[in-house]
């Protein structure tokens, strides 16, 4: 899976779902009430933007120990090796990336093999033998995806940086690509993510993705224009899952950030005021944990039997 939104290393290969909601900040348990005193700003004080990408978001959505791992604690605990599905994603990504950067006129499918070279990343397959393998499968998705594609069409962005502030966060990510396409009342923007990890993504995996919702939001400001529909493109299977979001439910999924980025800003302020890091940045364990870069820095995680960093591949086999 997972190169996600962007290409970036996902760590686990399929997002997690189904775990017991964790007490906002200011609702939490008696114990971490008495941790987490409440700082009050002066009147008129701006209060801290927090600063952030869908990927820190998710970190602390999955679990509040790992986002600590990642973005709290200096220096950080050593990661574990890299995963063979992110640097298949990774390549693929870039593959697709370069291929918008050529002249339209040299978009076609014959490039796609030495622009995949040119950009695979071998990090983490078990031997040579899966990794060939891999790279074969990936141009065939490539050719196949190129396809369909109109080689003259340029998108509005590709691996685009959209940034965006609300009254909490200052928001900003790279989108896989952003298409314009006719509406009803003139061109609208499109959220495209590339997807090369596991089958079987739906309608709800596009309108549950907050990171697709936080582009799009951002896309509609940074672009001036209407930006509502958002694409999950499974190269595997060359599918797309889609869905057309509201002007309230992208206000939705903005004030969903907002709340988790006010709990790790209550959990940071609480280990400054001297909590224990531990408390303010519970583990959550799960099966997650077999693919946490972290976990042999996890006390909670370790126990976890860890996975090969090609085991995702071999899911594909
Ligand atoms: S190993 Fe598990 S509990 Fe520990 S940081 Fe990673 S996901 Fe969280």
């Amino acid at each position: 899976m997972p190169a996600s939104s962007s290409g970036r290393p996902a760590g686990r290969p399929a997002a997690g779902a189904g775990r017991a909601p964790r007490p906002r900040a200011g609702q939490s348990t008696p114990s971490r009430q008495s941790a987490q005193p409440e700082q009050l700003g002066f009147d008129g004080m701006p209060e801290r933007l927090f600063v952030c990408t869908p990927s820190k978001l998710g970190a602390y959505a999955d679990c509040p120990r790992r986002y600590r791992y990642s973005y709290v604690d200096r220096p950080a605990p050593p990661k574990g090796p890299p995963w063979a599905h992110n640097s298949l994603g990774a390549s693929v990504h870039n593959a697709l990336k370069n291929w918008y950067a050529l002249p339209a006129d040299r978009r076609r499918p014959e490039a796609l093999a030495g622009l995949l070279r040119g950009t695979w990343v071998r990090d983490g397959f078990r031997d040579d033998e899966q990794e060939r393998d891999a790279y074969r499968r990936a141009l065939a998705w490539l050719e196949s995806y190129v396809d369909a594609l109109d080689p003259q069409a340029d998108p509005v962005g590709v691996e685009r940086v959209v940034a965006v502030k609300t009254a909490v966060l200052a928001f900003n990510g790279r989108a896989d690509r952003i298409d314009s396409r006719p509406g009803p009342s003139g061109p609208e923007l499109v959220i495209v993510d590339y997807k090369t990890g596991r089958a079987g993504l739906d309608a709800d995996d596009a309108r549950g993705s907050q990171a697709l919702a936080l582009y799009a939001y951002a896309a509609e400001r940074v672009f001036r224009r209407p930006c509502r529909r958002v694409e999950l493109h499974h190269l595997p299977t060359g599918t797309v899952a889609a869905h057309e979001h509201t002007a309230e439910s992208l206000a939705r999924q903005v004030t969903r950030a907002e709340e988790t980025a006010r709990d790790i800003m209550a959990a940071e302020r609480a280990v400054a005021d001297g909590a224990d890091p531990d408390d303010a940045f519970p583990a959550e364990a799960g099966p997650r944990c077999g693919w946490c870069d972290y976990r042999r820095a996890c006390p909670t995680g370790s126990q976890t039997p860890g996975k090969d960093p090609w085991a995702a591949m071999e899911r594909r086999d």
